[in-house]
């Protein structure tokens, strides 16, 4: 999963996305509202976390301006402790939820995560598992009915939660590069066929089918 981190406080937005890095997601960050908006329109997010006082543009300004286009990334607004109109105005311009400064990383985390599970389509605070493959999110490691647990690298652990929040799906390998890695990193969408194979040993090759010249569906059942 790829978020979009859009923080103009240095310190917040650095420790902020190492913690978001840590949890397995591919972070891209901004400091500047005008960059943010762009990016949110350019680039395939799964999430998007926004501060609201914001160099270049308010955050509130770059929500509109989304939803206005149809954007329906999912946001969470970053506020101003005790600042219940910031909240009204966020979640009126759009966002899907809010939480006020200073907060623990902890709760962001949790927030995000059920933010994204809803997105999705599936149950926030369910183990995330299609058949008989089942994904401990908190150890990033991976089960296959009574198998033993299996770690995953970062790569691995984000096309795998990307598979499994999507069975049943054509994932094209485009798609999945956008949604794996964040905008610096090296993202040659030939590799994707490498982690590909890296699942397949791991949770057995029939439950990634190949759609030649589509991408990759991951079996629903
Ligand atoms: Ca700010």
């Amino acid at each position: 999963m790829r978020i979009l981190l859009v923080e103009d406080d240095v310190a917040l937005q650095r420790s902020l996305a190492a913690q978001l890095r840590r949890a397995a997601y591919a972070v891209d960050t901004v400091a500047d509202g005008v960059e943010a908006e762009y990016l949110g329109d350019e680039e395939a997010y799964d999430g998007v976390i926004l501060d609201l006082g914001l160099p270049g543009r308010p955050g509130l300004e770059v929500l509109r301006h989304w939803r206005s286009r149809g954007n329906r990334v999912p946001v969470l607004v970053l506020t101003a402790r005790d600042a219940w109109h910031e909240r009204v105005d966020g979640l009126k311009a759009g966002a899907d939820d809010y939480l006020g400064k200073p907060f623990h990383p902890e709760e962001l985390l949790a927030r995000l995560e059920a933010l994204l599970r809803r997105a999705s389509g599936a149950a926030p605070g369910e183990r995330l598992e299609v058949g008989e493959v089942v994904l401990d999110e908190d150890h990033q490691q991976v089960r296959v009915g009574a198998g033993p647990a299996q770690p995953l690298t970062a790569t691995e652990y984000r096309l795998l939660r990307y598979f499994l929040l999507h069975p049943g799906k054509v994932l094209s390998k485009q798609r999945l590069t956008d949604h794996v890695y964040a905008y610096d990193d090296d993202r040659d969408s030939n590799v994707i066929e490498v982690y590909v194979r890296r699942l397949r040993k791991k949770i057995g090759a029939e439950r990634i089918r190949t759609l030649r010249g589509q991408g990759y569906v991951f079996e629903a059942s």
